[in-house]
């Protein structure tokens, strides 16, 4: 059984195709029977990724911090439903459940949680899949970013080449079950 924990928005002032992509990979996520992991949210991409995946027939495990439940945002229908005392326990519990990270468009809370798995894999401390899904381009001037830092010595070629960039929902989750050696060299 491999668990998914896919990290994306919790803003709700984003187009509705990033609410239908969510939907997408949690749906697909439960079709290939495959646990989700994510962190509890009821509202935006998150509330509508949860959703598809319990409608479909997927086990969904949301991981929320104390702090957050007071929003009144969070996923209670989640399968398990675990609080945690703050953000980094949450942290910490979601990589244990988890067997690969996948990251769609989301804001900083997003990305924060994509680079710390993305760090620690290029560290060898960690060997699971870090995939973005990224259909629209929003991750662009992320990859000018890192192209800058890679031309000025700051980030290396295979530190960048952990993460596995894709523009399809199917083709992500190909990524996250296909053998996946660590790059030499790093
Ligand atoms: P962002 O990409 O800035 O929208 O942040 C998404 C991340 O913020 C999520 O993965 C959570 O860590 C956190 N977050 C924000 N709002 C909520 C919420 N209502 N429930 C759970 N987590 C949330």
């Amino acid at each position: 059984m491999t668990a998914v924990c896919v990290f994306c928005s919790s803003s709700q002032t984003i187009d509705q195709r990033y609410l239908e992509l969510a939907a997408d990979v949690g749906d697909a996520i439960a079709r290939r029977g495959w646990d989700l992991v994510s962190g509890a949210g009821s509202i935006s991409m998150m509330g509508s990724l949860v959703r598809a995946a319990r409608a479909a027939g997927g086990h969904t495990i949301g991981i929320i911090p104390e702090a957050l439940l007071a929003l009144e945002v969070a996923d209670r229908e989640s399968d398990e439903f675990l609080v945690t005392r703050d953000m980094r326990q949450r942290k910490g519990l979601m990589d244990e459940r988890s067997d690969a990270f996948l990251a769609l468009p989301g804001g900083i809370g997003t990305l924060e949680e994509l680079v710390e798995v993305w760090t620690a894999r290029s560290l060898n401390m960690h060997h699971k899949p870090v995939v973005v899904l990224d259909p629209w381009g929003d991750y662009d001037h992320l990859h000018a970013l890192l192209d800058h830092w890679r031309e000025r010595g700051f980030v290396r070629a295979e530190a960048v080449a952990h993460v596995r960039w894709t523009t399809q929902v199917d083709e992500a989750l190909e990524c996250i079950e296909a053998p996946w050696p660590d790059v030499p060299g790093s």
